[in-house]
C-alpha cells in the first residue's frame, strides 16, 4: 500500500504476506505508523491496495467495484471501533439490529438472533436501554454484538479497548475470545494493548509495514 504525499511516497504496507485461518483470533500490534489502520481498511475493502492481492473466504476483494465492496462489507465484515459509534437516539436492541433492519430482515428474526448473542456478551438486561445509560465496557460489548449479529466471515476490531479501563478492557477481550471459540469467528484485533496478547491465538507485530514478528498468543505469548 503506497500513499502519495506531494512528491513523496509512503509505503504503509510493504510486501506484507499474511494468511489468517478461519476461526483464528489474531492480534496485530505495532507502533503508531506501522500500518495497522491501512491493513484494517484493506481487509474491510474500504481501501484498495496499490499492488498485491487480498482474498477473504476465497473472494478477491482487491478486484471489487465500489458497489461490490459495499455489499461485501455489509455481509462479510463486522467492524468494532475504539469509540463504539452507537446511535444515541436508538435503544440497544435497535443499535445492534440496525444493519439487519436496513437489509429488510424481520424484527422477530433479529430478536431471535440477538438473544443468545446478548447473553454471550453479558448485555441481555441492557437491550431496552439507551447508549447513554451504559458504561464504556457495556457500550463496547454492544458494538461487538452489532458487528457479529450478521455472522460475518471476519470481525475487525480497531483498538476496541483503547477507551476502556483495564477491567472493562479485560472483560471485552474475554468476550471476544469466547465468541471466537463458540462461533468460530475470525477476529482480527488491531491494538496497542499488551493485555490482548494472552487472549489471542496469534500475535503479528508490524514494523514499517512489514511483519516484524509472528508468534503464538495465549499464555505462550505473554513475556
Ligand atoms: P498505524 O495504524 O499502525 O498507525 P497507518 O496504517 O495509519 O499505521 O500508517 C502507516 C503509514 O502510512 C504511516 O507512515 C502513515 O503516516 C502513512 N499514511 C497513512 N494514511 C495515509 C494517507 N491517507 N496519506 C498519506 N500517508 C498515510
Amino acid at each position: 500500500m503506497v500513499y502519495r504525499r506531494g512528491t513523496d511516497e509512503v509505503r504503509a504496507l510493504d510486501a506484507l504476506d499474511l494468511a489468517v485461518p478461519r476461526g483464528q483470533f489474531l492480534c496485530v500490534m505495532g507502533p503508531s505508523g506501522s500500518g495497522k489502520s491501512s491493513l484494517m481498511h484493506i481487509l474491510a475493502a474500504l481501501q484498495t491496495p496499490t499492488s498485491g492481492s487480498v482474498r477473504v473466504g476465497g473472494r478477491e476483494i482487491h478486484r471489487m467495484t465500489e458497489r461490490e465492496a459495499t455489499l461485501f462489507r455489509r455481509r462479510n465484515v463486522g467492524i468494532v471501533f475504539q469509540f463504539f459509534n452507537l446511535i444515541p437516539t436508538l435503544n440497544i436492541e435497535r443499535n445492534i439490529g440496525l444493519a439487519l433492519r436496513a437489509d429488510g430482515i424481520a424484527p422477530d428474526l433479529i430478536r431471535e438472533k440477538l438473544k443468545p448473542l446478548a447473553q454471550e456478551l453479558g448485555i441481555e438486561n441492557r437491550i431496552d436501554h439507551y447508549p447513554s445509560e451504559l458504561s464504556g465496557g457495556e457500550m463496547q460489548r454492544v458494538a461487538i454484538a452489532r458487528a457479529l449479529i450478521a455472522e460475518p466471515a471476519i470481525v475487525l476490531a480497531d483498538e476496541p479497548t483503547g477507551n476502556l479501563d483495564s477491567a472493562s478492557g479485560d472483560e471485552v477481550l474475554g468476550r471476544l475470545r469466547d465468541l471466537c471459540d463458540r462461533r468460530a469467528a475470525t477476529i482480527i484485533l488491531m491494538t496497542h494493548d499488551a493485555n490482548a496478547v494472552s487472549y489471542a491465538d496469534r500475535v503479528v507485530r508490524l514494523r514499517d509495514g512489514r511483519v516484524d514478528r509472528d508468534t503464538p498468543g495465549g499464555a505462550a505469548g505473554v513475556p
